[in-house]
């Protein structure tokens, strides 16, 4: 099986083959920590986490850079406010990220290179930019010359007609209409010395644009050519136009074969979400409306293909948990429920095919929801097996495979809480102990707080067994 990957350079699917056989080194924009992360940036971080664990089940390596932008404008402006320096300002907002990720079970990427801790490599690259003609000085600010650059636009599939040479753009964000020649590096200001955002360079004090970050640090981290480099859909243009124009014209080589971008999560009113927008949801607000982390992330990742917008609603939300529970259902069904003594040939044809399905679904540019229906389907199927008792040993057992074949990039089966069995099944040998010592009061007890706790105990005959469900006040 091949993997497929859409690129945005090309803007078709195509073949995924690494430079370095069976080793990725992927690159992703990672957060500004200015402020909290809202969901939508959460999504396009999800993304990267299930770009990179398919590219582990389909065999490969893979070395995956994230970096922290911890310098840009708007940290400049609220640390100032706030009479810290950026160092002490973006700290708490640093450690929020990491949390922000355990939390999602997003898996740790290799590197997290923060910009400030990379000055030098900035300002080599800028440096060789001078020397190469492709940047200049003006004003104590290094711009970058795009019309030293014949390639700009190729990504984002600009019009270059109407670009006006020498014509400058001072901010980090700027629109297609506004495209002009971008800082590389801007002069001091009157409060940055304060703030410890100013660091010597040979063409003058100052401090790094943000484009520039992603191209140096990439560079330190993966070398010229990436296999792999994602980020939003909103970051294609300027931000990764000009990391290209930064990269190549630098190194003289192509700095990402493979360009992946993930699409908007939209607000109840189908806007885009963002922070300056003041449309602003957090990962803490949700929790703390009572949303469980793992529908958070199930939803993030499964709700939709990753090339397609989506819009957060509570209901969307609820509709995730119930998945989410359902796929841990019946898990806990499998595990729970002995072999009857023979297979049967038709399902365990079934679940063959089902799990090359899901694998298809994946290997066609990461296709979870798709792979995710295929599986909602054999679980009904299933289910009725169990019920009538059909499922042998050897179907149990690919039962269970296929589980882990989806949990491999949903993550949300086998995320028990630590020791959160243990701690039921103590529970139920308690509230036994006191049925039988006719304390059914204290019996009633038990049960209740697990039902708040979304765990219902059902007595059978085997004894008495536990199951999830939405958890209730
Ligand atoms: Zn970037």
């Amino acid at each position: 099986m091949t993997l497929r990957l859409h690129n945005t350079l090309s803007g078709t699917k195509e073949d995924f083959e690494p430079l370095e056989e069976g080793q990725v080194r992927m690159y992703t924009c990672g957060p500004t920590v200015w402020n909290y992360a809202h969901v939508g940036n959460l999504r396009a971080f999800l993304f990267y986490d299930l770009v990179r664990r398919h590219l582990r089940v389909a065999g490969y390596r893979v070395t995956h850079v994230m970096n922290l932008t911890d310098i840009d404008d708007r940290i400049l402006d609220q640390a100032m406010h706030a009479g810290t320096t950026i160092a002490e300002y973006v700290a708490p907002y640093v450690a929020a990220f990491f949390e922000d990720m355990a939390t999602l079970r997003a898996e740790r990427a290799e590197h997290y290179p923060r910009a400030t801790e990379h000055i030098p490599e900035m300002v080599d690259m800028i440096a060789t930019l001078i020397e190469n003609e492709n940047a200049y000085i003006a004003d104590g600010d290094v711009y970058f010359r795009i019309a030293s650059f014949p390639a700009y636009g190729a990504l984002s599939h600009l019009d270059r007609a109407g670009l006006k040479a020498g014509a400058r753009v001072a901010t980090d964000k700027y629109d297609k209409e506004s495209v002009s020649d971008f800082a590389l590096w801007k002069k001091p200001q009157p409060a940055d010395e304060k703030l410890g955002a100013v660091w010597d360079a040979p063409f003058g004090r100052g401090r790094p644009g943000w484009h520039i970050e992603c191209s140096a640090m990439s560079r330190r981290y993966l070398g010229d050519t990436l296999d792999i480099h994602a980020g939003g859909v909103d970051l294609t243009f300027p931000h990764h136009e000009n990391e290209i124009a930064q990269s190549e014209a630098a190194n003289h080589k192509q700095f990402a074969r493979v360009w992946l971008h993930s699409e908007f999560l939209a607000d109840a009113t189908g806007e885009k979400m963002s922070k300056s927008a003041g449309g602003f949801t957090t990962l803490r607000d949700l929790v703390g409306a009572g949303h469980d982390p793992l529908a958070i992330r199930f939803f993030l990742i499964a709700n939709a293909h990753y090339r397609s917008r989506m819009r957060l609603s509570s209901e969307a939300l609820h509709a995730a948990a119930e998945q989410v529970r359902r796929l841990r259902e019946f898990a806990d069904r499998v595990n729970r429920t002995p072999p009857a003594a023979t297979d049967d040939v038709e399902l365990a044809q079934r679940i063959a095919d089902v799990r090359a399905a899901y694998r298809a679904a994946l290997d066609d540019d990461l296709n979870l929801p798709q792979g995710v229906g295929f599986v909602f389907d054999l679980i009904r199927e299933a289910n009725a097996a169990l019920d009538a008792g059909r499922v042998g040993p050897l179907n149990k057992g690919s039962l269970q495979a296929m589980l882990d074949d989806v949990d491999a990039h949903v993550d949300v089966i086998r995320a028990q809480e630590p020791g959160l069995a243990d701690e039921v099944e103590r529970l139920i040998a308690e509230r036994e102990d006191a049925r039988r010592g006719r304390d059914f009061a204290k019996a009633d007890r038990i049960r209740d707080d697990l039902r708040v706790r979304g765990i219902v105990l059902e007595d059978s005959k085997d004894g008495v067994r536990w199951r999830r469900v939405a958890p209730s006040g």
